[in-house]
């Protein structure tokens, strides 16, 4: 199976010239190929992959953008890949219409095998046109990567993030299980009745934020001084994803080391995010990439995550008799069941709430839904007995 490990690196002046021209002609074969796509999609017309690669081989000939020539084909083509991707994400309903990349903002270029070599012996890593490249290796292992991409974030940071492939080990199992519930006040509230924070630091740095932009606000477009403010925010704005980051990772790794089988809610992320209200509280959680997370080293350490669905009424629900409370709406914290009484924390009860679903829906077999179930079996049912009844 395939790990993902993103390490810094540090380009000379040269390379990250170097670097800057690759980023360049990737952003505009993208360009080209979304506008060929989305033409051809208002026509009618059918334009995929293969379609676009055998008009880039064209693009290159013309003498006006011979230019593109100058970098590596690969990272070219894997544009190509990612936009068949971000294309068939579309079409499946997970992700909106592909946008145009800008020349502002995270910058980055695929590299597969053909167009890179690593030395595992003296840990170099050469790109094509470009050379060894130095590499902060924060990772005693490390293993030869079968694609790799370059980034480069706001904050005008390289790294590099490599996929290898790495042999799953099944952790032994401890007998636990848990249900977790994903908030907006907290990170996660565990069905053990543990209760995980936040990370505090982006609220903390928010006056700093603030700030930032007041005084970017004020400089004149196009100066120096804006260009140093706009560095200066997309800094803290970087430092604070790092944060997010690493508590998700640490996390995520607890959580399969305790427990064998995880319990959480499919939510609907963007529906989530359309309410302003909760937008800002949502993507500081980082509720997505958390979910990533667990799944992935789920697969890798052999545990399971079962993902109950939205039908699920978890908040509403009384843990203790099954009664739904309609009055917990967004915002209630506490309420006492009307049918037995019981007082609840609304997130301890929805993680409970999840664990209890969860483990009923995989005693069932897999993602069932108990009602589409019933109505299945009620129907073959009828239709035998009328079978019966005719024959
Ligand atoms: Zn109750």
């Amino acid at each position: 199976m395939k790990a993902r490990h993103t390490y810094r690196i540090y380009p000379t002046d040269d390379q990250a010239t170097q670097l800057a021209q690759t980023f360049g002609c990737v952003r505009y074969v993208w360009n080209w190929a979304l506008n060929l796509r989305s033409v051809g999609f208002k026509n009618g017309e059918r334009i995929g992959y293969t379609e676009t690669s055998a008009a880039l081989t064209l693009l290159k000939k013309r003498p006006e953008l011979a230019w593109l020539n100058d970098v590596s084909s690969v990272p070219l083509q894997q544009t190509l890949r990612d936009l068949q991707t971000a294309y068939t994400n579309f079409f499946d309903k997970r992700a909106g219409y592909p946008g145009f990349k800008r020349k502002f903002g995270p910058q980055s270029a695929e590299y597969t095998k053909s167009a890179f070599s690593f030395d595992a012996d003296t840990r170099t890593l050469a790109l094509a046109k470009i050379g060894a490249i130095k590499v902060k290796w924060s990772r005693d292992i490390v293993l030869e990567p079968s694609s790799i991409r370059i980034l480069r974030d706001a904050a005008g940071r390289y790294f590099v993030s490599t996929v290898v492939e790495v042999a799953a080990v099944a952790l032994p199992a401890t007998g636990e299980t848990v249900g977790i519930d994903f908030g907006l006040n907290r990170l996660a509230t565990l069905s053990t009745g543990e209760r995980i924070a936040n990370p505090k630091h982006s609220y903390r740095v928010q006056w700093r934020m603030k700030f930032l932009q007041r005084r970017l606000a004020r400089k004149t477009k196009g100066s120096n001084r804006r260009k140093k403010a706009v560095h200066a925010a997309a800094k803290l704005h970087a430092k604070i994803a790092d944060t997010r980051k690493d508590t998700a990772h640490k996390f995520s790794t607890e959580m399969v080391k305790r427990f064998d089988t995880i319990y959480i809610e499919d939510l609907n992320l963007r529906g989530m995010v359309k309410n302003h209200s909760l937008a800002r509280s949502v993507s500081d959680a980082g509720i997505g990439m958390f979910t990533r997370l667990l799944e992935s080293k789920a697969e890798r350490y052999g545990r399971q995550v079962v993902k109950i669905d939205r039908w699920c009424p978890s908040s509403k629900m009384c843990s203790a008799c099954g009664h739904i409370n309609s009055a917990v709406v967004l915002g209630v914290k506490e309420w006492t069941c009307p049918h037995c009484g019981a007082h609840h924390d609304r997130d301890d009860n929805a993680a409970a709430n999840i664990k209890a679903v969860g483990q009923t829906v995989s005693a069932h077999g897999g993602a069932v839904r108990p009602r589409k179930a019933q109505a299945l079996q009620g129907k073959s049912r009828r239709s035998v007995n009328q079978q019966a009844t005719s024959g």
